[in-house]
């Protein structure tokens, strides 16, 4: 069964500045959303930028060594509480980074573990995910969501699996990443050791328990745009996850915002992007919503 919600993100303005760090924070950084649709604090989990993946469209600069290879959990949650403290008394209002979007800047709509590799990686993911929810019932967030952005690739693991169970009762999501539908394509645009089959059997069970998002990324690759015959195959999972049981909230679309590294990887125009999800639509009846 999937759910539908509102289509508001077009009304966010710009992202300014989408950096990893702010002022001296290791594993915090506030950002405005479209996605959110609204103001996020990230979570960084990778310092390090470590991740089993290799998407083509990455951004994360891994030419600059990292600041730090591991995460401090005291650290963590001062930074987050600093952070939540510094956005509750207006200070990012006075950051000419966020000056176009002055109306988002008290609300948090989620505590996003979204950071420079894979989440799921991590040792102590439960740990951390323990911290970011005590953090946000000691500061009054009550109906903040916390977001897990992921490739999936780790949600099969215990530790991660208890992490899961605590998002569960703290309002969390999980958004999962699918930009595939066979073997070969996505090799192609994630580069990663770990099989697709994995990737879907992962989504399909973290699926079976609560309904997720499933977040997927259109681009040209050497100017082709995904074929219609691998599109097809897309939403072909995609119906398998919810044949099986597995129940998708909704199907967020969207393409490069920004130049690449891989030159070859470039953005979906917008009417190509809507033209994708209609598709997706007409083929699934799943909702999704377009972020071009
Ligand atoms: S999963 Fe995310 S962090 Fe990892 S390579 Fe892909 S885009 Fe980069």
């Amino acid at each position: 069964m999937t759910e539908r919600i509102p289509f508001v993100s077009r009304q966010i303005p710009a992202v300014l500045n989408h950096t990893r760090q702010y002022d001296q924070f290791l594993y915090v950084y506030p950002v405005i959303s479209r996605r959110s649709q609204g103001l996020s604090l990230g979570i960084n989990l990778n310092p390090d930028k470590r991740c089993n993946f290799d998407c083509i469209y990455c951004e994360v600069d891994r030419r600059t060594p990292p600041r730090t290879t591991r995460v401090d959990p005291g650290r963590l949650r001062e930074e987050l509480v600093a952070l939540i403290r510094l956005v509750q008394a207006g200070r990012l209002e006075a950051d000419p980074r966020f000056r176009t979007a002055p109306h988002l800047l008290r609300d948090i709509r989620d505590l996003a573990f979204s950071g420079d590799g894979e989440p799921t990686m991590i040792a102590g993911f439960a740990e951390s995910v323990q911290t970011v929810a005590e953090v946000k019932m000691a500061e009054g967030l009550d109906s903040t969501k916390i977001v897990l952005i992921t490739n999936a690739a780790g949600l099969d693991k215990a530790d991660v699996r208890r992490g899961l169970e605590i998002l569960d009762a703290h309002q969390g999501e999980i958004w999962g990443k699918l930009d595939a539908g066979t073997e070969a394509y996505y090799r192609r645009i994630n580069r990663s050791h770990v099989r697709l089959d994995r990737i879907l059997s992962n989504l399909l069970e973290a699926a079976r328990v609560r309904p997720i998002v499933i977040q997927s990324l259109f681009l040209r690759v050497h100017g082709e745009a995904m074929p219609a015959d691998e599109l097809a195959a897309y939403c072909d999972r995609l119906e398998e996850l919810a044949g099986a049981g597995g129940r998708v909230r909704e199907v967020q679309a969207y393409t490069v915002a920004r130049p690449t590294p891989e030159a070859f990887a470039t953005r979906l125009e917008p009417g190509e992007l809507d033209a994708v999800a209609a598709t997706i639509r007409e083929r699934t009846g799943l909702a999704v919503h377009v972020f071009p």
